[in-house]
């Protein structure tokens, strides 16, 4: 039953870190805005998360605007790291989750934002070739939320999905996605003997850093007061427990985060091959596989892992951490080459610099790609063959390569800033976003605290001496970016639910 029909002038589908810049930055320029969420908070995947990529990896700050004020913000409350420069990510910040879903509520009342929560988007109104609403269901019924622009921030790209726009899902050749993660947080971890764990080389707990020895000695140099550090190894590790029978993840490194607060790591290691996650039989199928992975994983922490015997569970994240769903197809798609090239659009809306980050949709490991600070135009924000249909964050218009590096938090919420602020410039001059001048939006933009490649200057040649770089990739036979071994191939039929 349709409970009622209202209007608003922006209506933005889906509240996590593309949602929130989006519904944010539409309101301060002006725009009656509305996001819906239907979670009981805001940050989607986000919420559970450090955030990475603020940098290009050069050390040059490539995301600034809304994603660095939270930053500033919740570092001046005490909750969120100084930013970590790091050689394969760029750079991260270690951020108290609860802090942060308490301010994206906070910012959002600020600039005037209407939150609907507990609001599920189940069908989008189509009139011609213009999308002009969605239908959503909540506990007062069904109701109808028409706007003159709709933003799709779902991640699954739900609202093109349902009102008949073009999107593609997963790689060339099978269509899988990447391999999604339950992240889960421990506490209880003796940080000095873990990070004496990490200085054992034969740990090899930095896959990248360990054929370099010059970065491996600056690593091991900061490793002790860096308030965080990321992992990605201890494969000798995970290869001792599963012989022994005490690991049967299809997963071959330990992936987290060692975060601010002393005694606790974030683990992003459950792992999910083949999941296609806008089938429900399929994600429900995959949360019990991920909740019975977290035990494995943690009784791993306790008897293998350097200073993790007292290892408890302190939190489990609580929604399911896709990497990858729909991409909805835009006047660009952007490509491994735009990223990789480092590309600088002439309507370029926002930047991005973290390396293609692709963790295999039928492996136990990662394919990954350095990248130039590269920008995101315009085009690749609104979806092609219809009107009134932006998007931001893992949505957008891009192949699986391509958004493997868009997909971080700051670079989401980059694009969320660009769409909210063109939403709001075109309702206001009663005009399609297609026709805003993108010298004013940039100009705009730039006024509003983004980065769009006017603040980047040269790179730093001490921090570059510090931090140390990896060299530039030099891809081999074997390594190209949608290729998949005969191993993948084994392992999808074996370790994915039928
Ligand atoms: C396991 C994992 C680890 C990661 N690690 C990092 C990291 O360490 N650092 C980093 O920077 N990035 C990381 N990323 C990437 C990054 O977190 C995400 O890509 C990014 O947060 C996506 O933001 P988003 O707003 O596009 O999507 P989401 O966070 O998925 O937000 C979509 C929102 O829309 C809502 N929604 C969806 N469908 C509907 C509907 N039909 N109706 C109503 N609401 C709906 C959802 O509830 C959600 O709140 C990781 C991603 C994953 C999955």
């Amino acid at each position: 039953m349709t409970v009622n029909s209202i209007h608003r002038q922006v209506v933005v589908a889906g509240g996590g870190a593309a949602g929130i810049a989006a519904a944010i930055s539409a309101a301060r320029n002006g725009a009656k805005t509305i996001l819906l969420e239907y979670n009981g908070f805001l940050g989607g995947i986000s919420a559970t998360l450090g955030w990475l990529g603020f940098h290009d990896n050069r050390y040059r700050q490539v995301v600034r605007g809304i994603a660095a004020e939270f930053v500033d913000r919740l570092q001046q409350q005490g909750e969120a790291s100084r930013y970590v420069l790091d050689p394969k990510c760029s750079s991260a910040v270690s951020i108290n989750t609860h802090a942060w879903k308490i301010l994206a509520v906070e910012l959002a009342e600020e600039a005037g934002v209407e939150v609907l929560f507990h609001t599920h988007i189940v069908d989008t109104i189509r009139e011609g070739d213009r999308i002009t609403g969605v239908v959503v269901e909540h506990k007062s019924g069904r109701q109808q939320i028409f706007g003159d622009v709709i933003i799709d921030c779902t991640g699954d790209g739900d609202v093109a999905a349902r009102g008949g726009a073009d999107w593609e899902r997963g790689r060339v050749g099978d269509g899988l996605v990447q391999a999604p993660t339950l992240v889960f947080r421990i506490g209880g971890i003796d940080r000095p003997r873990f990070v004496a764990g990490c200085k054992d080389p034969s740990n090899n707990y930095r896959e990248w850093l360990s054929p370099h020895p010059d970065l491996w000695r600056k690593m091991m140099q900061r490793i002790d007061s860096e308030p965080l550090f990321i992992t990605g190894g201890f494969a000798g590790l995970i290869e001792k427990a599963r012989s022994a029978g005490d690991f049967d993840v299809p997963q071959s490194r330990i992936v987290g985060i060692k975060t601010h607060v002393p005694d606790e790591f974030l683990v992003v290691t459950t792992r999910i091959l083949g999941l296609d996650p806008t089938d429900v039989r399929n994600m429900s199928q995959a949360y019990t596989r991920l909740y019975q992975q977290i035990q494995v994983i943690l009784r791993f922490f306790r008897k293998y892992m350097p200073g993790c015997e007292n290892a408890v569970l302190r939190e489990i994240a609580p929604m399911m951490g896709v990497r990858e769903s729909r991409r909805i197809l835009g006047d660009h798609i952007m490509t491994a080459a735009d990223v990789i090239e480092g590309r600088v659009f002439p309507d370029a809306v926002s930047m991005g610099g973290y390396h293609v980050d692709i963790h295999n949709p039928s492996g136990t490991w990662v394919h990954s790609r350095d990248v130039k600070a590269y920008t995101i135009p315009i085009r690749s924000l609104t979806a092609r063959g219809v009107e009134g249909l932006l998007m931001a964050g893992k949505c957008l218009s891009a192949t699986h390569e391509a958004v493997a590096s868009t997909r971080v938090i700051p670079i989401c919420m980059g694009q969320g800033q660009a769409v909210g602020t063109v939403a709001a410039m075109a309702v206001s001059a009663n005009r399609s976003t297609r026709d805003v001048a993108i010298r004013d939006l940039q100009n705009r933009l730039i006024d509003q605290g983004a980065e769009l490649g006017q603040g980047l200057g040269e790179p730093d040649a001490q921090l570059i001496e510090r931090i140390g770089v990896l060299p530039a990739h030099d891809p081999e036979p074997g390594d190209s970016l949608t290729g998949e071994d005969e191993r993948d191939a084994a392992l999808i039929q074996s370790a994915w639910v039928k």
